[in-house]
């Protein structure tokens, strides 16, 4: 267990710094990619991540040092943004629309508990990107007490994105890796009629639009209808598709960056559920040892890890 336990944020930044060199880059338009690259739109080095592992990186040193508190997570958030903590290069050099604007109601206001925007048409996938915390830290709670669980992952998501679609996605999404994490089989937790998603279901139904990823529209659809989209229904699905029959952490995330667009977040968000699943141990040595700031990383581990 603490191999998938550790695996799940490792898979994260692996699957953020596969993806950084192409993110905005449409699919076919650029040579697969196999490994790390340096350059793309924040001309980073090979191995260097993104905003997707710095926010989980924020979120894991909240849940160590202030328990849950959507206001010390939002603070957090506002310090990397502002100054650059928890950045791979110790500067803020992308961030999300609704994400920055979420961010600066919060400075204004205080509230972690309004500050994101609640309509669907701001879903971003950047609270998805940066949940593997959640199920980390709070994944016992998954069998034990699905309802306050559930609450915890999207209230993760509230700070930033509070729409229905993201509430739905988040709690959907850190159930899944919360099962992997505890070792269920991979088919049980992606089937419609997995136990846990009835039971979710039951405690707030989902979504209309996530609710059809759970029904397996990542099994039917290919791409281009499967896309590396930033809208948290298209990145979910997407994340899902590339993780759902592949044969190992390696070809989950390469297939999700490759889709281009939001590269590094669909590897984020893939490398999660992939990390969870196959462990730590099965993360190909090279992505790992060239890893960039693998000290935060362990860092976030050892913080989520004690009690
Ligand atoms: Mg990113
Ligand atoms: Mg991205």
């Amino acid at each position: 267990m603490n191999d998938r336990f550790r695996g799940t944020l490792i898979g994260l930044a692996v699957g953020d710094a596969l993806g950084a060199a192409i993110e905005f880059r449409p699919p076919g338009s650029f040579p697969p990619v196999i490994g790390y690259r340096d350059g793309g739109p924040h001309n980073l080095k090979p191995g260097q991540w993104t905003d997707d592992t710095s926010m989980a990186l924020a979120l894991a040193d909240s849940i160590a040092l202030a328990g849950w508190n959507l206001n010390d997570q939002a603070d957090r958030y506002v310090q990397w943004w502002q100054n650059g903590k928890y950045s791979v290069n110790d500067r803020c050099f992308d961030i999300g629309i609704t994400t920055v604007s979420a961010l600066r109601k919060y400075a204004a206001t205080g509230d972690a508990l309004t500050s994101g925007d609640r309509s669907n048409y701001r879903s971003g996938n950047g609270s998805i990107m940066r949940i593997a915390p959640v199920p980390m830290r709070y994944g016992h709670l998954y069998a034990s007490d699905l309802s306050k669980f559930s609450s915890i992952a999207e209230e993760s998501s509230i700070p930033t994105h509070a729409s229905e679609q993201c509430l739905s996605a988040c709690r959907y999404l850190a159930s899944i890796i919360a099962a992997l994490i505890h070792g269920k089989d991979r088919n049980e937790v992606l089937s419609p009629n997995w136990k846990t998603l009835q039971d979710l279901e039951t405690i707030k139904p989902l979504d209309p639009l996530i609710k059809e990823i759970t029904q397996g529209s990542f099994r039917t659809k290919q791409p281009p209808a499967i896309k590396g989209s930033g809208w948290v229904v298209k990145s979910l699905e997407a994340s899902l598709w590339a993780f759902h029959n592949a044969d190992s952490f390696e070809e989950a995330v390469l297939k999700a960056v490759n889709l281009g667009d939001d590269a590094d977040t669909t590897g984020a968000i893939c490398g999660q559920l992939a990390g969870a699943y196959w462990g730590e141990g099965n993360i190909p040595l090279e992505f790992r040892t060239t890893l960039a700031r693998t000290d935060l990383l362990e860092n976030a581990i050892n913080g989520l890890l004690s009690p």
